[in-house]
């Protein structure tokens, strides 16, 4: 007979929930690829970039970027000021940068300094991959979602239970 790892049928992990973990393992991945591409290069880390209102530009994240924000890090309030909601108080921090989006990853200002051509190939090669990662779990989602939609309608979700 074969032996199972857990006592109690509801206890058993189900298919979606292994799908889901795998993806997560798969974006790690990812994301140390996309660090390892942009390795050579740096920036003035300013924070400037997080202010997403007053830059009209936010990450869009992939289902399995949002879920891993979510889950390890839940959901701080909106901020007044507009900026990314994981922003630290002093507007000048990440205080999520091990999970930060891929978009976070790869965007970079024109104060940009390393070599003189960004891993574009790289990039693209690896988006490939994150979107086949997310449509494996969530096939009905066709596309990513800016951060500031998935952060608004996970808030409101939790209003309502
Ligand atoms: S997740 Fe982090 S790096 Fe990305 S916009 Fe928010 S604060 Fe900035």
């Amino acid at each position: 007979m074969q032996e199972r790892d857990w006592d109690d049928e509801d206890e058993a992990p189900q298919a979606s929930e292994i799908a889901e973990a795998r993806a997560l393992r798969e974006l790690r991945v990812i994301y140390q690829r996309a660090d390892t591409a942009y390795a050579p290069f740096s920036c003035p880390a300013s924070g400037e970039c997080c202010q997403l209102a007053r830059t009209q530009r936010q990450p869009w994240l992939w289902h399995p970027e949002w879920q891993l924000l979510a889950s390890r890090h839940g959901l701080p309030p909106p901020r007044d000021d507009g900026a990314c909601p994981y922003l630290d108080g002093a507007g000048k921090r990440c205080t999520v940068y091990a999970d930060r989006p891929f978009g976070c990853r790869t965007f970079f200002c024109e104060r940009i300094r390393g070599p003189a051509r960004q891993p574009a190939e790289a990039v693209d090669t690896l988006l490939r991959r994150l979107e086949a990662v997310s449509q494996r779990v969530r096939p009905h989602l066709k596309s990513p979602r800016p951060l500031l939609e998935w952060h608004a309608e996970a808030l409101s979700l939790e209003e309502r239970r």
